[in-house]
């Protein structure tokens, strides 16, 4: 069965309604082994892919990861991560900012750890923090030290997508090709995930007060993102809203649309020229002719 990816992608047009979008989907497998056939598959296919995107040098991949807590960020990188060799590939997460980072513009931190060319990038969390966390806290903007104005101003935020938007279409131009993952999680779903994570012992560390604190400010994140994902998502650099109460369904979708994006690069391994091939000729005649 192929995934259908398409209707997880934002259209670059028009508002997002997260109310209206379901955070669970018809289950892509009725059974646990043909969800595991499809995730070897997909595992075996990025490999290749990232291969060839190494090997030919032109494009890097950004991956980003944005999402309420418990929604499956970490277990989705991992999933994607297992597929691919790590020596192509980077994962960062950002938290609060350092008071250096905070001294720089706010797509600084982020643009220090692009992917060069032929690898992937992935980020876990990322510079859209400054337009959802600091916007659903209106505190930590006046703890930037902005000029004078700019902190306050309404369209802070106008500002701020549009720094993206041009952004992401500069790197479009130079390369890279970003991809960003919402993954949407029911608020009952994180209620259950976090008791989850109380009541299994092997489960605490992942748990955390700040998780539930955030909670608090469910209806403003939802917002915070609608208005974010409405603004920041292009043609070139597309949101996909994934419904994530299904973990497994949640992984399966993410790697089919990175497979999707790689496959469409058209890439090709280079070929050796004239001079090269005859250069290959002349070291292999001298290896086979060896002494042994
Ligand atoms: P996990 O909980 O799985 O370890 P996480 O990404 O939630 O992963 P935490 O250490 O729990 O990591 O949280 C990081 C916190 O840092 C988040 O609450 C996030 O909103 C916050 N953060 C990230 N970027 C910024 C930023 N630019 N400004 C302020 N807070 C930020
Ligand atoms: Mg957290």
């Amino acid at each position: 069965m192929k995934i259908k990816t398409d209707s997880f992608r934002v259209r670059p047009v028009g508002k997002v309604d997260l109310d209206k979008i379901p955070t669970r989907g018809q289950p892509f497998f009725d059974s646990k082994h043909a969800y595991r056939k499809c995730l070897r598959d997909h595992l075996k296919q990025m490999a290749l892919l990232q291969r060839l995107l190494y090997a030919s040098d032109r494009y890097s991949l950004l991956l980003i990861f944005q999402a309420m807590d418990a929604a499956g960020k970490d277990g989705a990188i991992r999933h994607v991560m297992s597929g691919i060799n790590p020596q192509g590939c980077q994962v960062f997460s950002f938290k609060e900012p350092s008071s250096e980072e905070l001294d720089h513009d706010f797509l600084w931190r982020t643009n220090c750890r692009l992917p060069e060319r032929g690898r992937i990038g992935i980020f876990n969390r990322s510079y859209y923090e400054e337009v959802l966390v600091v916007r659903v806290h209106p505190e930590i903007l006046k703890g930037q030290n902005l000029p004078d104005g700019l902190g306050d101003a309404k369209d802070v935020w106008k500002g701020r997508f549009r720094s993206i938007t041009e952004m992401e279409a500069h790197l479009h131009r130079n390369g890279t090709r970003v991809v960003k993952f919402f993954l949407h999680l029911s608020k009952e779903e994180q209620r259950k995930r976090f008791l989850d994570r109380i009541k299994e012992s092997d489960k605490n560390w992942k748990f955390s007060l700040a998780d539930v604190h955030e909670r608090k400010y469910w209806d403003a994140y939802m917002k915070a993102y609608a208005e974010c994902i409405s603004a920041t998502s292009t043609a070139d650099a597309p949101w996909y809203i994934i419904p994530a109460d299904d973990k497994h369904d949640a992984r399966l979708a993410i790697s089919q649309i990175i497979l999707e994006t790689l496959d469409g690069l058209k890439m090709a391994y280079p070929k050796a020229d004239e001079a090269r091939r005859k250069e290959l000729a002349a070291i292999r005649k001298n290896l086979e002719g060896e002494k042994r």
